[in-house]
């Protein structure tokens, strides 16, 4: 099974998923670009059991998003850096910031989200399917 690890900046902490991501993209709501530095988040999402922090622990940071979900980030406490987000009522799911990954070559995105909030200056792949905000169940968001 593959297996891909990656961790926060000062190395503190350290993760592993396993396996291949049930669904990737682009997140460009206004937090992802907040925590993101401007652009859009790029995450790839796992079932929970397949990610593992094997290193270090994280904090968490919860906030209600413009949705009403709850999003909970999981972030280093020495650096600063948002490993892993998940939102709170369907924990079964998480998120990796592909960022993170130590090889972060291999992801594919297969969409946009949150492209309402979009800036006029970020570039949406247009060939790919993408959502004004969250995308309808079952298509690609199995937490819809
Ligand atoms: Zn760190």
């Amino acid at each position: 099974m593959t297996k891909r690890e990656g961790g926060c900046l000062c190395g503190a902490v350290r993760y592993a998923v396993e396996g291949e991501p049930i669904v990737s993209g682009a997140c460009y709501c206004r937090d992802c670009q907040v925590v993101a530095g401007g652009a859009a988040a790029y995450g790839s999402m796992y079932p929970a059991a397949a990610v593992t922090v094997t290193a270090g622990e994280t904090c968490t940071f919860r906030v209600f998003a413009d949705s009403g979900a709850e999003v909970v980030r999981e972030f280093c406490p020495r650096c600063g850096v948002h490993v892993i987000s998940y939102n709170g009522s369907h924990p079964e799911f998480k998120s990796i910031k592909v960022g993170t990954l130590d090889d972060p070559s291999g992801f594919k995105s297969e969409g946009s989200i949150w492209t309402a909030s979009a800036q006029p200056w970020h570039r949406i792949e247009t060939d790919l399917p993408s959502a004004e905000k969250n995308p309808d169940p079952g298509i690609w968001n199995p937490t819809a």
